[in-house]
């Protein structure tokens, strides 16, 4: 087993340095975010001992015992689930990272609720891409006045978009997903938002999301095998 994730987790590096290649990036412009949900606390720490230090996590229970369990290593904690705003306040204080910002109400609680002595919590939003109804996210409309109240928050740091396109079926499908995740960000940079980020590509379609500009990979089950069904 050990054996199997440490081969499992090259094979992931291995594929973003060979699409950043192709797609003439420069390898190191793309975060690897291993997601361990499901995962438990000791196939995490093997992960962590073959490299890897970013680590997301999805359901909050699950996630805070496993921080707690570990924390004697520096893991950087991406919380990459739905947040409701009565659970905001353990996310602020454990995590490093929070994707999927929709709504400036979790936005205001997170920012009032992460301590002093920790560096302004990272977040990106969760951009819809278009005719999507079903998937959570803002739309086009949307974004600019939820960066712009993003951005006056003190203990927040907005860091750029994240993205969940449902599955598609072609290379060029995933790609023209990823595509418009990308225009958005633009849009928001030509109107002066430093945006750094773009959270986007999983263990399906990472090498798309890297044709696009992704900055930073979300792969679970390429990485820890398939997960037990819910
Ligand atoms: C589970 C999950 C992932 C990882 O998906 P895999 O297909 O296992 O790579 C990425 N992003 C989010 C938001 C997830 O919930």
């Amino acid at each position: 087993m050990n054996d199997e994730i440490a081969h499992n987790l090259a094979a992931v590096r291995q594929r973003i340095r060979d699409a950043a290649l192709r797609y003439e990036r420069p390898p190191d412009d793309i975060t690897l975010l291993a997601v361990s949900k499901t995962v438990d606390a000791a196939r995490i720490r093997r992960v962590y001992g073959c490299g890897q230090t970013q680590f997301g996590e999805n359901y909050l229970q699950e996630a805070l015992a496993k921080i707690a369990t570990l924390k004697d290593l520096p893991i950087e904690w991406h919380f990459i689930g739905r947040l409701q705003s009565n659970k905001t306040k353990p996310v602020a204080e454990s995590f490093a990272w929070v994707h999927g910002i929709e709504r400036i109400k979790i936005a205001e609680r997170l920012s009032a609720q992460r301590p002093g002595d920790a560096p302004p919590l990272n977040v990106c939003i969760q951009f819809n891409v278009s005719a999507e109804s079903t998937k959570g996210g803002v739309s086009d409309a949307e974004l600019v006045e939820l960066a712009s109240a993003v951005t006056e928050l003190p203990r927040l740091r907005l860091r750029g978009l994240m993205a969940l396109p449902a599955p598609a079926h072609s290379f060029d499908a995933q790609r023209g997903a990823f595509h418009q995740v990308a225009a958005a960000r633009e849009m928001l940079r030509a109107r002066g938002f430093l945006l750094d980020t773009l959270s986007m590509g999983t263990s399906e379609d990472l090498e798309a999301a890297i044709a696009e500009q992704s900055t930073l990979v979300r792969v679970g089950s390429a990485i820890f095998g398939r997960r037990p069904l819910k």
